[in-house]
């Protein structure tokens, strides 16, 4: 299957990600994962990004579909693959429709998270990371087993940069202007799945199994 998530910053699209792509069997493809990497590594992708992603603001169209397209040709994907933070803009989205059409491909689905306005900022100032393996996890909502420590791999947890108060309020207007425009897009081309996200994890988990078709417990 070839899904993209779509959804503000903080509607639950890694967390989700996770187990979709583990009962599906393709690869989770983050371009905020790939970008924060980079950044780590010190590559010249990473010195690029740098400053975008401090500012929250996006990351250019012409660094970034490239970057989606050489992954996207590794021969993980080829028996598909579950994007999570890309395509943002219409361009990116018209990028992706092209580069599949020119292999006689498309994507199946598109999976639209849905999160009021007020429970983002409660759920990415609360979001803590993991620094070693980047399990995500929430004071409150979804809290590790013990505290400060990461359930899978026992690393460090902390707060991403871009997650304080003020670069939040920035990434959701972002969204609003650069990304929401992508809900129509797909809707128009009956890709759309819509799904009320302020569910608990398990709940959403369930419906966008139901929105595949799939019955997953
Ligand atoms: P995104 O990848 O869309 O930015 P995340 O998956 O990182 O969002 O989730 C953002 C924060 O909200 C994390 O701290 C996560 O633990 C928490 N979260 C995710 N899904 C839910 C949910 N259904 N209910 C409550 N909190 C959630
Ligand atoms: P995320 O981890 O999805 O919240 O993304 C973190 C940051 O990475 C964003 O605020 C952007 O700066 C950058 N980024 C991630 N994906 C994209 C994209 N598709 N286009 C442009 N910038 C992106």
């Amino acid at each position: 299957m070839r899904l993209v998530l779509l959804g503000p910053p903080g509607a639950g699209k890694g967390t989700q990600a996770l187990s979709i792509s583990e009962r599906l069997g393709v690869p989770h493809i983050s371009t905020g994962d790939m970008f924060r990497q980079a950044i780590k590594a010190g590559t010249p992708l990473g010195r690029q990004a740098q400053e975008y992603l401090q500012g929250g603001g996006l990351v250019p169209d012409s660094v970034t579909i490239g970057l989606v397209e050489e992954r996207l040709s590794q021969p993980d994907c080829q028996g598909g693959f579950l994007l999570d933070g890309f395509p943002r803009t219409v361009a990116q989205a018209e990028a992706l429709d092209a580069w599949l059409a020119s292999r006689g491909e498309g994507l199946d689905a598109v999976i639209d998270i849905e999160v009021p306005e007020a429970e983002l900022l409660e759920r990415l100032t609360g979001r803590r990371v993991c620094r070693q393996c980047g399990a995500t996890y929430h004071g409150q909502y979804n809290p590790p087993a013990v505290a400060g420590k990461c359930d899978a791999c026992g690393g460090e947890l902390i707060q991403r940069e871009d997650d304080t108060a003020a670069t939040v309020g920035k990434r959701l207007e972002v969204y609003r202007a650069q990304t929401a425009p992508l809900v129509d897009y797909y809707r128009q081309r009956g890709l759309l799945r819509e799904i009320d996200g302020s569910q608990a994890i398990e709940r959403v988990t369930r419906a966008i199994g139901a929105s595949l078709g799939r019955e997953w417990r």
